[in-house]
């Protein structure tokens, strides 16, 4: 088997090196700690020291700060000093990219220097060099002598470092040798981690962070599996989701991202990233480890001897069609009405279908729901075409509209008669009858609806699924997750973290999000639109527009929250459609990774439009620049006019 965690059927942290931040230890036995970045100009000490204190305050215990240049990096000094006498003792982290001068100033004064190793000694020009060993092999030396002096450094006063991978700024020896691979962001990590080592020097964190949660749980497994097999030090990891948007968007991103790897047992420190203001970061970050403590009193799960799920590289588990589940259909959305005592036409609007009196039809938007399963509850009123519905067996049986109904079985034994399209099959996966096996290998119209009951769920799931592919049995599987009540940041963040885990690992052929309350018609809105979230954030179902947006810092030239409501506003029915919203030229383009369109600040009230890597209109005054953007998108073919329809 792969290694990359302690086990996959039991909750268990992976033991680190703890490593001190100042007096906050890191790693090891410590509690997984959260952190945050500011968002104000560093040269701006007043500014960026409220803002510190906010961010304390609201849970913060590491508070990382730009340093784009050598003055910023002095200015830390006066930052820290404030801070100190206001009796603030949080650690400092000084975040550095291309600048080794600033690095090596900052090192001086704060806890930490979080350094990319992407552009620490490399500028990126988009080259494709074809290296040989000994090219290579000088490469390294090279970076060597640009690195080693900072590392001298932070022996010398005690400041621990981070290397922090990001997808989207590989340098450009890392591209021509790995590509833009997990594998490529794990190298690129490795490279520095050699040199500390070889000079001793071992108070290192590591990331390795993309926008795309898939690429990014990825690179974090891969990279433990390297650091073992080379016999490097179990540094501690610092988990995060780079420019993961704002709202339900950024908070589901991060969640289905760190929460995997959490889920894991790997991560010591959390940052989500929201385009919010940086004190609403903590909180969401806290939800996600807090619920860990939870894990404590797991029951047992049978260890799985044949894994077949390939923990580095993303495969759809193979599935056979049926009706429109499995095989090539994008997973389904079931919304789960059986607490709706009564079901009127008006509340299907919260699932995504409206009617619509004047045209007499009903419209449905991008996150229109698939099926509609209504319990014991049936629905008395047509339903619009796109939305089917799932029943329980026992009025199934007895309902006049049998074709077009679909049976959910919670007992085979009582089955007389089957769909002969469609059935549900409801199965624990902690607690099943093996004959489902024998019955499975037979069947060609069901699909399964997978449930746990366990605090550490996904891995009661994932075992189960492993079974049915170890045994060669390709029937499709709903991820059936069940809430209490919980705030609207709690339900996205659990359910991210439990479906999404399951995405990550190619399982899931639709998703059921299900209260087991009474919900009211915001709640079933929350639950669908985050099962379309937990979709889409995990790649397997687009069905919105993709806002990688940065959480801006000290360097951002633009209010990103604004700037971000307003493109946001013109093109979110671009169903499919990145586009990047980055407030500075030094990064943006590299951390927008993946993205089609990219609106990037390049000056004071200028705006720099590409496509995709490539620049194609710079310096745009920002009065223009979103009607340009737009007649980019146009000039691309991705761009369609908005409907009327009501949503
Ligand atoms: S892209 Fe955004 S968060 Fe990243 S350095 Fe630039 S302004 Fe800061």
């Amino acid at each position: 088997m792969i290694s990359y965690c302690n086990s996959l059927t039991e909750y268990s942290r992976r033991k680190t090196r703890e490593v001190f931040i100042g007096d906050i230890p890191l790693g090891g036995n410590n509690p997984i700690r959260v952190q945050s970045m500011t968002t104000i100009d560093t040269m701006d000490t007043m500014g960026s020291v409220e803002q510190t204190l906010r961010m304390v305050e609201a849970g913060c215990e590491y508070v990382r700060i730009t340093a784009p240049s050598i003055k910023e990096a002095q200015n830390l000094e006066n930052i820290k000093n404030e801070l100190r006498k206001r009796g603030c003792n949080v650690p400092l982290v000084a975040d550095i990219h291309f600048t080794p001068n600033a690095a090596e100033l900052a090192a001086t004064i704060v806890e930490k220097v979080r350094v990319n190793p992407g552009n620490y000694a490399d500028k990126k020009k988009f080259e494709q060099i074809e290296y040989t060993d000994q090219t290579y092999a000088d490469e390294i030396r090279r970076i060597e002598d640009k690195f080693s002096p900072l590392v001298e450094i932070c022996k010398k006063h005690g400041t621990a470092m981070r290397i922090g991978t990001n997808h989207g700024s590989l340098s450009d020896r890392i591209m021509s040798r790995y590509g833009d691979t997990p594998l490529g962001m794990v190298e690129s990590a490795l490279e520095f981690i050699r040199i500390c080592e070889l000079m001793d020097y071992k108070d290192l964190v590591i990331s390795m962070k993309s926008s795309n949660p898939q690429v990014m749980v990825q690179a974090y497994r891969l990279l433990v599996n390297k650091l073992d097999e080379e016999g490097l030090e179990p540094y501690p990891l610092h988990l995060g989701v780079t420019e993961a948007g704002e709202a339900e968007d950024g908070r589901i991103k991060s969640a289905v991202g760190i929460g995997t790897l959490l889920e894991d047992g790997l991560g010591d420190t959390v940052r989500v990233s929201l385009t919010e203001e940086p004190e609403v970061e903590a909180p969401v970050a806290q939800i996600m480890v807090d619920r860990l403590s939870k894990k404590s009193n797991q029951s047992k799960i049978e260890s799985i001897e044949n894994y077949s799920i390939h923990p580095f590289e993303y495969h759809r588990r193979s599935t056979e069609e049926v009706l429109n589940f499995g095989h090539e259909n994008v997973p389904r959305v079931i919304a789960d009405f059986s607490k709706v005592e009564e079901v009127k036409p008006k509340d299907l609007k919260a699932i995504g279908h409206s009617y619509l009196p004047e045209l007499d039809k009903w419209g449905m938007n991008d996150l229109g729901a698939d099926y509609i399963y209504s319990g014991s509850n049936p629905i008395d009123f047509m339903l619009p075409n796109g939305l089917k519905e799932v029943m329980d067996y026992e009025g199934w049986q007895s309902c006049s509209d049998q074709r077009n109904k679909f049976p959910l079985i919670t007992d085979l034994q009582k089955v007389e008669s089957f769909h002969e399209k469609l059935n549900f099959i409801e199965v624990n996966a902690d607690n099943y009858d093996q004959t489902i096996f024998g019955l499975l290998e037979k069947t060609t119209n069901t699909v399964l609806i997978l449930y746990s009951e366990q605090s550490h769920a996904t891995a009661s799931i994932r075992r189960f699924v492993v079974e049915l592919m170890n045994r060669n049995i390709q029937v499709p599987v709903v991820l059936k997750q069940v809430y209490p009540e919980l705030t609207e940041d709690e339900l996205m963040i659990y359910a991210s973290t439990d479906a999404g885990t399951l995405y990550v690992d190619g399982i899931g052929d639709g998703i059921m999000l299900s209260p087991n309350f009474k919900p009211s018609v915001d709640t079933l809105r929350l639950y669908n639109n985050t099962a379309f979230g937990i979709l889409q954030a995990a790649r397997t179902r687009i069905t919105k527009t993709e806002y990688i947006s940065c959480p801006s810092c000290g360097r951002t030239l633009f209010d990103l929250q604004e700037t971000t409501a307003m493109i946001r506003k013109r093109t979110d029915h671009l169903k499919g459609v990145k586009i990047g919203i980055m407030g500075c030229i030094v990064n943006g383009p590299g951390e927008m990774a993946d993205a089609d369109f990219g609106y990037v600040g390049s000056g004071k009230g200028k705006i720099t439009l590409y496509k995709g890597q490539e620049v194609v209109k710079r310096s745009v005054p920002s009065e223009r620049a979103l009607d340009e953007l737009i007649d980019l998108i146009k000039e691309h073919g991705k761009w369609v006019e908005p409907e009327g329809v009501e949503a």
